[in-house]
């Protein structure tokens, strides 16, 4: 657990959220600030700043992260339209929480190029 991150406390417990999915390696939660109708994150309980430094030590955990994403798109009712996930990472990427973190959007037609 890295002290001064949000998501590492999320994923202790010490800040509450209401996840609509969670078990012993990643929670799943509604985004403070939602961009779509449905806008969850999913992260990891144990703490890697990004992608890049989970695909290094875990790449497995990536794949399990993915089989809890769609898992959760389908609970969420959104597979028969679509959705999108996103993995922000680093600063031209626009990451600004230092904590991997993947982006679950769906609920309305998603624009491309992104921003
Ligand atoms: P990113 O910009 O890709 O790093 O995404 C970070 C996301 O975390 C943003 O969409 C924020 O709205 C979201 N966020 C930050 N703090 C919280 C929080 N306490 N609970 C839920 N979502 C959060
Ligand atoms: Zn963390």
């Amino acid at each position: 657990m890295v002290e001064e991150c949000v998501f590492c406390k999320i994923a202790s417990g010490a800040i509450t959220v209401k996840a609509v999915f969670e078990d012993d390696e990643c929670i799943a939660f509604p985004d403070i600030n939602p961009q779509a109708p449905v806008h969850l994150l999913v992260i990891p309980r144990k703490h890697y700043a990004d992608v890049t430094e989970a695909a290094q030590a875990d790449a497995g955990l990536i794949g399990r992260l993915f089989a809890t994403l769609t898992r959760v798109a389908a609970e969420q009712g959104l597979t028969p339209n679509g959705l999108r996930i996103v993995v922000n990472t680093g600063p031209q990427g626009g990451q600004t929480v230092r904590h991997l973190h993947f982006h679950l959007l769906g609920g309305r037609f998603m624009g491309w190029p992104p921003g």
